[in-house]
């Protein structure tokens, strides 16, 4: 048992656990941070967001330069090197990983390097590296050991062309089909990204569109644009059974009205959500409330029942993003360290969807609003009337606001074009704000830009956007 009491130990350097543990060394914590890897990063830097966006990007430069020829520039065929590719990608991700390493020994936090697990309340065992195992004893622990892909049962098997998120970022090879079970996050960006280098893809969703839960005319507007994508999509399917066939998966099918089929395909990519890491914790052995997913439910500080144990990120529930995460991580370190009115009130969470067009939405969605029984408008400006958008050749694409009728405040938001991720901050901070729908349209926008399509649409709730004729 080493000597020592620990202040704070944050189990998990993801980006809940790193921007946890940084902020709580700048406010004069003294900090222990654990993690398996090298540096700080977790699934975010080295399997997720950071390495899609790296291939997404690499997408976009190709899928670009195929459309240019009705733009008056004609570029030869573009030819992927795949072990390039992933080099690159790889690259990105040591870049990014090692100043994360760089800024934990400049706020001189204790990194260790292993897996974490209570012992009780007060003790930790660390399996660190050859397996040496040691006991820790700490005053507060924060808990942000993230998720992982979720599977389907019975469909699990071992075979090298059955994959998750982690391993489709680390193909050495362009497969020529490949299924994806999941119309999410996951499954669309993937989707983009394999396209773009070759290879035929096919969906299958559970339900009877993609993205489950947003409001429909977002994944309308999406799909108008993006169907050459997809060269099947298989909606209200499930899968039944996969198996191994020579070098081949051959998938079964059970499709709408109990039709059944079967297809074969190099590669299958499972992405049906995530399962909260809460396994092998030793959660127990403490006293803490967990749900019957798995995941810690906390308060408003991020507190777990027991009041020396906090839990932040996708260990303590929806929605599983980075920057919730890393907000939650704020919220946790502000309270351990005493600030007053520490509280998670956040009151718009942006999500994106890095597709080509990107999908961004933040507060409440139409359908929320109408099952709230909320007196709303929504106003929806459409891309083809953005100066900037058509010069940009953009072909599709609306803004859309949600707005409350009495109080005219900016209740959602919903956008589907290029950047949208980029463009829905500004409504994000509309919201936490209380701004009204006269606020933005006031807030004069710099010409020509996609974010004017925030303003227009605000314009639109009195019927004054200038580029869209409302009839009186
Ligand atoms: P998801 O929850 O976004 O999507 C899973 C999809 O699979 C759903 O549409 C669901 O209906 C479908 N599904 C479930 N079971 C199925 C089955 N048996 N057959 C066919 N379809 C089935 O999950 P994901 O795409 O795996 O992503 C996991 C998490 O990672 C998400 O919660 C997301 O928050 C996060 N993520 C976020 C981003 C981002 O912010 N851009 C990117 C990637 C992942």
């Amino acid at each position: 048992m080493s000597e020592k009491t620990h202040d704070l130990i944050i189990i998990g350097a993801g980006p809940g656990g790193y921007r946890a543990a940084f902020l709580a060394a700048d406010l004069g914590l003294n900090v222990t941070l654990i993690d398996p890897e090298l540096n700080p990063g977790g699934v975010c830097l080295y399997r997720g967001c950071i390495p899609t966006k790296a291939l997404l990007h690499l997408a976009r430069i190709k899928t670009d330069a195929e459309h240019t020829e009705d733009l008056g520039i004609k570029f030869s065929a573009p030819q992927v090197d795949i072990e390039k590719v992933i080099d690159w990608k790889n690259k990105v991700v040591k870049q990014l990983t090692g100043g994360l390493g760089q800024l934990v020994k400049a706020r001189k936090i204790n990194y260790l390097r292993g897996r974490a697990k209570f012992i009780n309340s007060n003790t930790l065992e660390l399996s660190g590296e050859k397996d040496k195992k040691e006991e820790i004893t700490f005053e507060k622990v924060i808990i942000a050991t993230g998720a992982k892909p979720a599977t389907i049962p019975g469909l699990d098997i071992k075979s090298e062309h059955l994959l998750n998120s982690a391993k489709a970022l680390d193909l050495k090879e362009i497969p020529k089909k490949m299924l994806i079970i999941g119309g999410g996050y996951i499954g669309l960006e993937m989707a983009t990204i394999y396209q773009a280098i070759g290879t035929e893809i096919s969906i299958v969703e559970l339900t009877n569109d993609f993205m489950p839960g947003m409001d429909s005319d977002l994944v309308t507007e999406y799909k108008k644009a993006s169907q050459h994508i997809f060269s099947e999509v298989f909606l209200e399917t499930k899968v039944e059974k996969i198996e191994e066939k020579g070098n081949q998966l051959e998938v079964s099918f059970m499709g709408k009205n109990d039709k059944s089929f079967k297809k074969k395909y190099n590669k299958v990519l499972m992405a049906v959500g995530q399962v909260p890491n809460s396994e092998n914790l030793g959660l127990e052995n403490i006293n803490i409330n967990v749900d019957n997913r798995g995941f810690i439910k906390v308060n408003k500080q991020q507190q777990t029942s027991n009041e020396n144990i906090f839990a932040i990120g996708d260990i303590a529930g929806q929605p599983l993003l980075a920057h919730k995460a890393s907000y939650e991580g704020r919220v946790a370190v502000e309270a351990i360290a005493g600030k007053k009115g520490a509280l998670n009130d956040a009151k718009a969470i942006p999500a994106v969807i890095y597709t080509e067009p990107e999908i961004a939405t933040c507060g409440l969605s139409e359908k929320e609003a109408k099952e709230k029984n909320i007196n709303y408008k929504t106003v929806k400006f459409p891309w083809t009337a953005s100066g900037r958008a058509v010069a940009m050749n953009e072909k599709s694409g609306f803004t859309k606001l949600v707005i409350d009728k009495k109080s005219e405040r900016i209740l959602g938001a919903g956008i589907v074009g290029r950047n949208a991720g980029d463009m829905i901050s500004e409504l994000v901070l509309a919201i936490e704000m209380a701004a009204t729908a006269e606020d933005i349209a006031l807030t004069i926008h710099p010409h020509p830009t996609l974010a004017e399509t925030i303003m227009e649409s605000a314009e639109m709730f009195d019927g004054h956007a200038t580029h869209v004729f409302t009839k009186k």
